[in-house]
């Protein structure tokens, strides 16, 4: 069984400030090593379940904030950005068995985590088919248009009913939970403990866990500010529905992801 797991930074356990988010931050060290250990944890599940290759994504920011060296030695780690429509999950293909996410947060225009944000802070909120979207939904999208299906996620509470929308097979393990601009987090024990036995739960449970790709989609994406519509307008088959608003309907996933390399 060959597996791809994508690691974020603002749904692991403890993770509450922006500035915690940065590479070279003072907080960020500790809050990186338990983004690594929270990720070693899906890869200890995995392998409990008869995992033989395993890859990680460093998805967050930079792409290079985990310690290679906490990883089990059947894992792969993938540091930095291909700069691909592939995004958070690059280098995914249909050899794939299985897609997990950990460390992943709610959305622009949620308020599960204060930290809510879709892959930047320039938008409000971006929409599929009408809908709230997350980075979530983008890159399950993306795999099972390889057909590689979605089978695990750890993060904050809200994102696990946001996923649970879209198939409730998919196993969800909150780690923290929002309180305005506060958190609530599991002890780095507890939270790998979850994320370890919800990794080997959903990966004996995979076959369920298939979404529904819509055959076409339109991405919508509102912006803070008037000029980040205004430049994402000229992108060939983007329309503003108003000055912070602009839409593009995507033929499908790869087309969408594509479009937002360059407007999102
Ligand atoms: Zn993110």
């Amino acid at each position: 069984m060959k597996v791809y797991i994508s690691v974020d930074f603002e749904g692991i356990s403890g993770s509450t400030s922006w500035n915690s988010t940065n590479l070279g931050d003072i907080e960020h060290g500790p809050l990186a090593r338990e983004m690594t250990l929270e990720a070693v944890a899906a890869c200890k599940g995995a392998i409990k379940a008869g995992a033989t290759e395993i890859y990680v994504k460093d998805a967050h920011d930079s792409g290079r904030n985990m310690d290679l060296s906490l990883f089990p030695k059947e894992v792969k780690v993938i540091f930095g950005w291909e700069g691909s429509p592939a995004s958070m999950v690059c280098g995914l293909d249909s050899s794939f068995d299985a897609l997990m996410f950990v460390g992943y947060h709610s959305p622009a225009g949620s308020k599960g985590n204060p930290l809510s944000h879709t892959m930047n802070r320039r938008n409000n909120i971006v929409k599929f088919n009408g809908k709230i979207a997350s980075e979530f939904l983008m890159h399950a999208f993306y795999g099972q248009s390889l057909g590689v299906p979605s089978v695990f996620i750890s993060g904050d509470e809200a994102l696990c009913g946001h996923v649970h929308e879209y198939n409730s097979h998919i196993t969800a393990v909150a780690v923290k939970e929002g309180l305005g601009n506060a958190t609530i987090n599991l002890a780095p024990e507890m939270a790998q403990e979850k994320i370890c036995e919800g990794v080997y739960h959903a990966l004996l449970n995979k076959d369920k866990c298939h979404l529904d790709v819509p055959d076409s989609i339109e991405l919508e994406i509102s912006f803070k500010d008037h000029f980040d519509a205004l430049r994402a307008s000229f992108f060939p088959g983007v329309r503003m529905l108003d000055e912070y608003t602009v839409s593009y309907m995507a033929k499908d996933m790869n087309d969408l992801m594509t479009a937002k390399m360059f407007i999102l």
